[in-house]
């Protein structure tokens, strides 16, 4: 391992030392900045305080540029992502591709419970039917 490599990773180590977790609650920040930042990392489903700690120390070791590119995707995830008006699934356009492909065999309509099915569907490039979603 490079040394600079070794000396970035001990400084993360120590600044990850400097959280000591109570009660699944992080008891100390340096910076109000970064609990906020940690807070809203762990709102996310799945992620925990330590895990929201691990991320974002990882954030502010990487570049300036980096982060403005994760907060510029979320930023343009709800002013540019929509939903299709006639399937409801997820589209940058008022009419997502799939209904708007003429190729697509209309005679045939895959329902599937979750969004991910129809990512997952479409990624095979087998379906050439027309698919939406109904969240239960
Ligand atoms: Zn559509």
């Amino acid at each position: 391992m490079p040394i600079r490599a070794e000396v970035s990773n001990l400084a993360s180590e120590r600044a990850s030392r400097r959280f000591k977790i109570i009660n699944n609650t992080l008891s100390t920040f340096s910076s109000r900045i970064l609990e906020e930042t940690v807070t809203e990392f762990s709102r996310l489903p799945g992620i925990g305080k330590r895990t929201a700690l691990r991320l974002v120390l990882h954030l502010l070791k990487a570049s300036k540029e980096d982060s403005s590119r994760l907060g510029e995707a979320l930023v343009r995830l709800h002013s540019e992502v929509k939903y299709c008006s006639i399937c409801h699934n997820i589209s940058e356009k008022e009419v997502c591709e799939v209904c708007s492909d003429p190729k697509r065999d209309r005679q045939f309509l895959c329902i599937v419970e979750d969004i991910r099915d129809v990512i997952a569907i479409e990624n095979t490039q087998q379906y050439k039917g027309i698919i939406t979603y109904w969240e239960v």
